[in-house]
């Protein structure tokens, strides 16, 4: 089977400090992997390089077998325009640690907007999916309100259907429920818990190690730069093997 999304040998580089050390990962359609990890480690780093909000310094990804960033020309590699860049962004979904909403327009048009301005879609049919996807992260009454007139749990759930309404290929989430009051942080679980169980495929970096034991098809553990170790949540939390590995989980127990 073909990956929707691959990194291959992927490096990035702030300054002297080595934000990513070659980077392997490789996620299958429906996969949802979970990326977790001291702070410092590059998780943001390595979804903001794979939603090519950062260029990379080496390596390759490919969203569907098409290059990132990128396009092989005469043999040689050669970077694509900025243009053609956003234009694959638009085939991949992000959710923030902070909801990005904007705050002077309703729930629906923070909803609608993209769909009708860059993807083209009828007013009519983007504003029904939107009330439909409203509806699928239980904020069906709430299409006329005005972000601040939401609660932080209630605006990320907004930002996940704004992130669903152009329809992606893949979900990338980064600590979507750190910015949370503790109260609110399962509502927007139960929301991404949903979309993964409807075969959504996702990259989602977060510290809810109960999350991630009971959805992740493949956890991933990252430290400085690097993916240290892989595999089922089972082997993760129940037999992790590196010493890193180790000392990162005992902090949560
Ligand atoms: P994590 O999300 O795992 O906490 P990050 O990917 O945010 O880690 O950061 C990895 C490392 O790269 C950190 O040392 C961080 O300070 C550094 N870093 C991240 N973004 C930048 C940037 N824009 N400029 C300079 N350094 C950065
Ligand atoms: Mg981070």
């Amino acid at each position: 089977m073909k990956p929707v999304l691959q990194a291959v040998r992927v490096r990035k580089r702030f300054g002297d400090h080595q934000a990513l050390d070659g980077v392997d990962l490789s996620v299958e359609e429906g996969e949802v992997v979970v990326v977790i990890g001291p702070s410092g480690s590059g998780k943001s780093t390595l979804v903001r390089c794979l939603h090519q909000l950062t260029p990379i310094d080496g390596g390759a990804m490919y969203l569907d077998g098409e290059l990132l960033g990128h396009a092989v020309h005469r043999g040689h590699l050669r970077p694509l325009s900025e243009a053609a860049i956003t234009k694959q962004r638009r085939r991949m979904g992000m959710v923030f640690q902070q909801f990005h909403l904007f705050p002077h327009w309703t729930v629906l048009r923070n909803l609608t907007e993209a769909p009708v301005r860059v993807h083209g879609v009828a007013p009519a049919a983007a504003r029904d999916r939107a009330l439909a996807l409203l509806e699928r992260v239980g904020l069906g009454e709430r299409a006329n309100a005005y972000p601040r007139q939401l609660s932080g749990g209630q605006q990320q759930r907004v930002a996940i259907a704004r992130a669903l309404a152009t329809d992606p290929r893949i979900m990338f989430f980064d600590e979507p429920t750190s910015a949370l009051d503790p109260e609110l942080v399962d509502e927007v679980l139960a929301v991404m818990r949903d979309l993964a169980r409807s075969g959504m495929t996702m990259v989602v970096v977060t510290h809810e190690m109960a999350f991630a034991r009971e959805v992740a098809d493949r956890c991933v553990f990252m430290d400085r730069g690097r993916i240290v170790e892989t595999g089922p949540p089972a082997q993760i939390f129940g037999a992790p093997r590196s010493p890193r590995l180790r000392a990162f989980l005992s902090r949560f127990t």
